[in-house]
Parts: structure tokens; sequence; C-alpha cells
């Protein structure tokens, strides 16, 4: 074990890669640095993910692989933090006693103190963080991963409450960042050499209604866009419900913004998005897809799919694929209804039986993933801009970007590439993107 380093597992969505970035940054301020493995690291910290069961299993597997590390050498740390923490508390510390840090996802102010009192003083229980009314200090530092894409966040915490989801409880009420600190960090990965800026939210489209004054997500758009130096923004994840026209306005028209948006759409049934509590109905969820393709005709959208919530008939299935051979998406996430505890649904009866479940999924799955290859298909020879981020690490000789259009783009290059925009021709159309060739160095 090398006593100053530190090793991170991430599970989960991008709001945890954002904060295992900020744990590695004040592990990088008390000189820990990166370790190899979690055999080599005097620190080991996993950002838990309980938006579903498996992750869930996964954080629990590997905390017992992490028991023999520590009884190994008790010196050591171990910090659980991120989702599970904060809605299974109780769980997290009987299952790992041997645990040194419980933390919740809006805790992370206290990462430091936390870190230096086990360092002084070994622990004979977990300490336990997990107070979701904090707000996160704003100038926590980060290390962010290598690359040409960082993340900023514009809020924390969800206020939806959608049946299905942990993470109201999780992540706690939403709280938006004020816009000149979102502008400062901005600017600050820019200066740092990062390309493009994905803004984060649980539900970006109700950024700033909390603020005094209150402000608009399209207002940020448009002042995040055009901040000097940027050369994409994207932002994630958006809700059907409060997505205004606005926001597709300034999509369209500020040239960083990139034509994709992310909007699940859970289920193509109103009764079963009425259950969800998901506020809004297919035809307004059709209406504003279509109002997006009216205003970017090369946007590509990509979804979350649920299949087998709680009372789903088979009717009501079939209005889901019905919407997904309707809308035509890009890509989509999809995933079988699974009990979360401490939801609306999980006391919903009439639950579908895991079998019926698994059917559904695969029969969505080989719906979407025909349609996403035909889309892909179709645009072969048409030119695409594409931010160049390395080397594919699958083709040799060939270099790997994403186009606006958030496909992967592989093509023949050379590693000089890396970071640069791009045009490409796509010459084979795949579920995941595209092959091509290189047109032209755009900058
Ligand atoms: S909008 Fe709904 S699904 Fe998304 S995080 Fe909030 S509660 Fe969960």
């Amino acid at each position: 074990m090398n006593p100053k380093t530190y090793y991170i597992v991430t599970l989960g969505c991008q709001m945890n890669e954002r904060d295992s970035q900020t744990i590695a940054g004040i592990l990088d301020g008390l000189d820990f640095y990166p370790a190899d493995s979690p055999e080599e690291a005097r620190i080991l910290i996993i950002n838990t993910c309980s938006v579903r069961q498996k992750p869930d299993e996964k954080a629990f597997s590997r905390l017992g692989e992490w028991r023999l590390l520590k009884e190994q050498d008790p010196d050591r740390i171990i910090a659980v933090c991120g989702c599970t923490s904060q809605v299974a508390t109780e769980e997290v510390c009987r299952r790992v006693p041997y645990a040194d840090i419980v933390m919740g996802p809006r805790s992370l102010g206290h990462f430091r103190d936390a870190v230096l009192q086990r360092l002084e003083a070994p622990a004979r229980q977990p300490a336990v963080f997990t107070d979701n009314a904090e707000l996160i200090p704003e100038a926590l530092p980060a290390r962010r991963s290598r690359g040409v894409s960082a993340f900023v966040n514009i809020t924390y915490g969800c206020d939806n409450y959608c049946a299905y989801c942990v993470v109201p409880y999780a992540r706690g009420p939403e709280v938006s960042r004020v816009p000149a600190e979102i502008i400062a960090e901005s600017r600050g990965v820019l200066a740092d050499g990062y390309k493009e800026i994905t803004l984060l939210g649980q539900n970006v489209n109700s950024y700033g209604r909390d603020l005094q004054p209150p402000m608009e997500f399209a207002k940020l758009l448009l002042e995040v866009g055009t901040i000097y130096g940027l050369e994409r923004l994207r932002f994630t994840t958006s809700h059907p419900k409060d997505l205004s026209d606005r926001v597709l306005e300034i999509m369209a028209t500020v040239p960083t913004i990139c034509e994709h948006l992310h909007l699940p759409v859970q289920a193509g049934d109103d009764e079963v998005l009425g259950r969800m509590g998901r506020g809004y109905t297919y035809k307004l969820f059709a209406r504003i897809i279509a109002s997006a393709r009216e205003y970017m005709p090369s946007i590509s959208i990509s979804t979350d799919l649920m299949v087998g919530f709680p009372g789903e008939t088979e009717a009501q299935f079939q209005n889901t694929l019905k919407a997904v051979e309707q809308i035509r998406f890009d890509q989509a996430f999809m995933f079988k209804y699974n009990d979360r505890p401490g939801t609306r649904a999980a006391e919903m009866p009439d639950k579908v039986p895991e079998d019926e479940k698994q059917r559904r999924l695969l029969e969505l799955v080989g719906l979407q993933n025909e349609i996403g290859r035909d889309l892909n298909q179709a645009t072969v020879g048409s030119v695409f801009e594409v931010l160049v981020e390395g080397p594919d690490p699958k083709s040799a000789g060939c270099m790997r970007g994403r186009s606006r259009q958030n496909k992967i783009m592989i093509f023949p290059g050379s590693d000089g590439l890396a970071g640069k925009l791009v045009e490409v021709r796509a010459t084979e159309g795949f579920l995941w993107g595209h092959k091509a060739e290189l047109v032209r160095i755009v900058e």
C-alpha cells in the first residue's frame, strides 16, 4: 500500500462522475494522488448509485472485496459516498461496518475534514454525513478526467418525485447554482483546455426557478453558450414537462449548442405516465419532438424508456412500442422497472412478473436497435463535424470523437488530431454511430 494514494470507483450517472471529480480534487489538495489499483491505495472511495438494483449490488460486492484489504491493512480508509449512502444509510453501516466514512451526495463539503479526521484517528464505526438539506459549497476543487469535455453542474437535487425514482430522496430538493458561479467554472474549464461543456442537472429545464430573481434555463444556455473560446455546449437531463420552446429556439440560434436532445419519455401510454407522476402526456412529448425537429432538422433525439411499471398492461406496453416507432429515437437507454425502497411505485399493486418484464424489454430493445441502426445507415455519405477525443482503443490507426448529434465517429487519422474539430464523411452506419473518413480540419 502506498500511504499517499487513493482509488475511486464511480457507479451510475454523470452527476456521480462529477462528484467523483470533486472528491479527487479534494484529495489532490491533501497531497494524495490516484493509485492504479485498490490494493495500492490508502483511501478507497466508492461513489454509489441507487437508481436501480444492479449498481446497488455492485457497490456492496465491491465493498466486500475491500473488506479484505482493510483487514490486511487497518490504516486504509474506506469511504462510501453517493446515493446509496443517503437513502440506505443504516443498511450501509450494517453491511459495511468497516467503512470509515458514509456520506450522501449533498455532504461533499465535509469530505476533506472527514478524511483528515480519519487520518489522525482510526475509526471504530463509520462517521456518517447525510444531511440532505445542506448546500454543496461553491469552489470545491475538482480533478476532471482528461479529454476534451467537462461537466459543469447547474442544479443539485430534484423536486419531481417521479413515482419510481429515488433521486429526490438521495440528492435532496432542487437547488440552482447562481449563474455567475456557473460561468466562472465554465471559463475555468475552457482556460484548462477543454473544448466542450456539458451542463448537468436532474432536470436542467427547471433551472433558476429558486433563484432571486428567478432565471430561465434558456437564458443560462445563451450566457454559457456565448462564452468566448467555447466550441461546444451540451446539457442533460431535460424533462418534457419543463422544456420550453425558448430553449429550442436558443439551441437553434447559438452555434456552440449541439443538435442533440436527451429527453426521457419513459412510456408511450398516458395512463402509465400518469401513474409514474411524469406530468406530461405522450401527445405533448411528441409535439416537443416535432418542434425540436422543426427548429433543428439535423437534431438527434435520445431517451429513457422503462418497461413493466406496476400495472402496465400488454396494451399499454404496445403503446410504448408505437411511440418508439413514431418518434424514431436515435438512441434509448432501456430498463426494466424495479422496486426502489421508499418510492411510491414500490407500494403500488399489480407488479408485472419478472419474465414478462424481460420479454417486454427484449422486444423494445430489438425494435429500438433496428431504428437506431437504420437512422445511422440513412446518413451514410453525410458530412459531420466531430470533436476528436483521441485514438480509438479498438481500431489501430483510427481516431474517435463525437458528432454534434452525440454519435460516435471513428475514422482513420493521426494522434495529432486529438482535441481538434474536424469534418468527416460517414462511410458506414452502426448502432453506435459511424465509421467515417476525414474531410478536413476545421481549425
Ligand atoms: S425528474 Fe423524476 S426521474 Fe428524473 S431525477 Fe427527478 S424524480 Fe427522478
